[in-house]
C-alpha cells in the first residue's frame, strides 16, 4: 500500500547519456528502483546497465526534462565515484517530477533501513503519524477514505465544496504560477480547482487507496492533468522535490479537530511550505454557547430506561442502569439544531494554522464564560466551527453555524446528565478541556457552573456545577437522513417537509416556547 512496501518501481525515460561520453545518448531505458539500487536498463542487450547505490547518489534537476544523477564522493576514492554520473532525459515534465518524487522516497527508505542495527531488521518509516496514532485506527480511517462513496458524500456537500471553489477561483492571484500542495487530496478535487486557477504545479498527497482514483480522475481532465502529480503516502512521510507557495486542504472534522488531521496539515506546512507561504484555509475557530433543549435531554435519558426493568425474562436489569445512563450521556450529539435553543451569545477559540505548533493540538483548554439571556434549564454546550480562506483578493468563511445552510458536519452538542438552572443575566462559567487520543480523536471534559442566590446566599451564594466526559470518536448521529433546516414561524407554509422533519420542527417550536415563556 505505502511506497515503502514497494519492492520495485519502474520508470521509462527517453534516454540517458554518460557524463564522460558527451553527445551520445541511449535509446529509451527503464529506470528501476529496487531495494538499495537505481538501475538504468536498456531494452537491447548490447548496452550495459548503469547502476547507482541509492545510499550514495544524488539527483539534480538541470531543466524541466533533464536531470543529473551522480554518485557522491566517497572518502576512499573521490575521483572514481564522481565519474559515475549520467544525465537523464525525460519524455515530459510530469514524468520528470514523478521520478524525482520516487527518488526522494526510495532514498529516504534506504536511509531509514540503513540506520537499523547490524543484522537487525526494523520496521521502516516510523513517522510522527505512527508515533501518535494507533495502527488499527489508522487502518480503518484510510480504508474509509479509500472508498469513493465517502469522497462523494463530501463532494456533494455543496456548502463545503462550493466555498472551496469560490475561495480558490476568486483568489486566482494566489494560485497563478504557484506551486501548490493539496494535503489529503482524496478524490483530487481541490487539486483540480487549484490547477483551474492557474497553478504552475500541484502535488496531490493522499495516503489512502483513493490516490489511485484521484490519478484516474485527474488523467481524465487532460487540460489540468499535466500540472498535477498525485503522490500516494502520508504527508508526514512523503518527500516532495520542491517547496510550495500555498497549501490547500480540507482537514476539518466534527468540532474542527476530530480525526486529528489538523496536525497533519501543520506538519505539511513545516515540511513543504516555503517562507511567507499561504494556507487555504488560514485559520479555524471553534464556537461555543450553552443551550436548552428539554426534548434532547429526555430523549437521551430515556435511552437508558431499558435497564430499569426488574423483570426482563425474569432478570433484574437495574444493576446496569447507571452505567448505561452515563454511557448515553458520554456521546456528543451531532445534528442540526435551531439557533433559538442557544441561551447566551457564543464565544470562540481561534486556531491560527500559519503559526500554530502541532503539539498545541494535543491538548486544548478553553475557559468558558457566558451571560445567560434567559432564565431556563441549561442542558449543555453547543459547538460548531468555521474556517477562513484569507485570500489576497477575497476573504471567505466556510461556516457550520446553526442557522446557516447545513453542512455534512452539522453541529455538535455535549449534553450534561445534570442540567443547571439560570436566571436572566446570570453568569455561566466553566471549562472545555479537550485531550487528543491515539484513535484520531479527543476526549472532551466539560464543566459548567452557575453561582446562584438562595439558601446559603449569605456565604456568597451556592454553586451549581455539572460536568461530563465525552468521546468525540463515538458521537450520536441524531439524524437518519438529511433534514430540512427547521423553519421559523414566519417561514412556514411550505409543505415539503418529511414526517421526520415535522417531528423535529414541532420539538423545536416547543423548545423555543420554553425559552420565550421564560424571557
Ligand atoms: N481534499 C479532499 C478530501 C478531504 S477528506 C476534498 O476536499 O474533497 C481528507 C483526506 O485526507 C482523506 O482522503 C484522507 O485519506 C486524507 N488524509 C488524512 N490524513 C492524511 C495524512 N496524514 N496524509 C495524507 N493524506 C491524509
Amino acid at each position: 500500500m505505502e511506497n515503502y512496501m514497494l519492492t520495485e518501481q519502474d520508470f521509462l525515460v527517453a534516454s540517458i547519456s554518460q557524463l564522460s561520453i558527451s553527445g551520445s545518448s541511449s535509446p529509451p531505458v527503464v529506470a528501476r528502483f529496487r531495494s538499495e539500487s537505481l538501475r538504468f536498463e536498456s531494452e537491447s542487450d548490447s548496452e550495459e546497465p548503469v547502476q547507482f547505490d541509492l545510499r550514495n547518489c544524488q539527483l539534480f534537476k538541470l531543466g524541466p526534462f533533464q536531470s543529473l544523477c551522480i554518485s557522491e564522493a566517497s572518502e576512499l576514492n573521490k575521483e572514481k565515484s564522481y565519474s559515475g554520473g549520467i544525465t537523464i532525459q525525460f519524455r515530459n515534465e510530469e514524468e520528470s517530477r514523478a521520478f524525482h518524487c520516487a527518488f526522494e522516497q526510495w532514498k529516504k527508505e534506504v536511509v531509514i533501513q540503513g540506520s537499523s542495527l547490524p543484522n537487525g531488521s526494523v520496521t521502516p518509516s516510523a513517522s510522527k503519524f505512527d508515533d501518535k496514532i494507533e495502527a488499527s485506527s489508522a487502518k480503518m480511517y484510510f480504508h474509509y477514505y479509500g472508498q469513493l462513496l465517502h469522497q462523494q458524500n463530501m463532494m456533494q456537500d455543496y456548502v463545503r465544496t462550493g466555498t472551496y471553489y469560490a475561495a480558490v477561483i476568486e483568489n486566482r492571484v494566489d494560485f497563478v504560477d504557484r506551486v501548490v500542495v493539496d494535503v489529503g487530496a482524496g478524490s483530487g478535487i481541490l487539486s483540480l480547482f487549484a490547477a483551474q486557477a492557474g497553478a504552475k504545479h500541484v502535488y496531490a498527497v493522499e495516503a489512502s487507496d483513493m490516490a489511485e482514483y484521484a490519478r484516474k480522475l485527474i488523467a481524465g481532465n487532460p487540460l489540468l492533468s499535466q500540472r498535477i502529480t498525485v503522490i500516494k503516502g502520508k504527508v508526514e512521510e512523503v518527500e516532495l522535490p520542491e517547496k510550495a507557495d500555498i497549501l490547500i486542504s480540507e482537514p476539518m472534522g466534527t468540532l474542527l479537530v476530530n480525526e486529528r488531521m489538523l496536525e497533519s496539515y501543520i506538519i505539511a506546512r513545516d515540511r513543504f511550505l516555503g517562507p511567507n507561504g499561504k494556507m487555504f484555509p488560514t485559520i479555524g475557530r471553534i464556537h461555543m454557547a450553552p443551550f436548552s433543549d428539554e426534548y434532547l435531554y429526555t430523549e437521551i435519558a430515556n435511552k437508558a430506561l431499558f435497564w430499569q426493568q426488574q423483570n426482563y425474562y425474569g432478570v433484574n436489569l437495574t444493576p446496569l442502569h447507571g452505567t448505561a445512563f452515563q454511557g448515553y450521556f458520554s456521546q456528543p450529539v451531532v445534528d442540526a439544531f435551531d439557533p433559538r435553543l442557544l441561551v447566551a451569545p457564543a464565544i470562540s477559540h481561534v486556531l491560527d494554522f500559519i503559526t500554530a505548533k502541532e503539539e498545541e493540538l494535543y491538548e486544548i483548554d478553553i475557559p468558558l464564560r457566558f451571560v445567560s439571556s434567559v432564565g431556563t434549564r441549561i442542558h449543555g454546550l453547543a459547538c460548531w466551527f468555521d474556517v477562513l480562506f484569507n485570500g489576497s483578493t477575497v476573504q471567505r468563511w466556510l461556516t457550520t453555524a446553526p442557522g446557516a445552510p447545513t453542512t455534512h458536519w452539522y453541529q455538535l452538542r455535549c449534553v450534561l446528565s445534570q442540567p443547571i438552572y439560570v436566571m436572566p443575566g446570570q453568569e455561566i462559567t466553566g471549562r472545555l478541556h479537550m485531550v487528543a487520543h491515539k484513535a484520531q480523536s479527543y476526549t472532551l471534559n466539560l464543566t459548567l457552573s452557575v453561582k446562584s442566590w438562595g439558601p446559603g446566599a449569605e456565604q456568597g451564594g451556592i454553586l451549581q456545577t455539572s460536568s461530563g466526559k465525552f468521546d468525540l470518536k463515538e458521537p450520536y448521529y441524531r439524524m437518519s437522513q438529511p433534514q430540512a433546516y427547521p423553519m421559523s414561524q414566519d417561514q412556514q407554509g411550505h409543505h415539503l417537509l418529511h414526517t421526520q422533519d415535522v417531528q423535529l420542527q414541532s420539538q423545536d417550536e416547543e423548545g423555543s416556547d420554553l425559552l420565550q415563556q421564560s424571557v
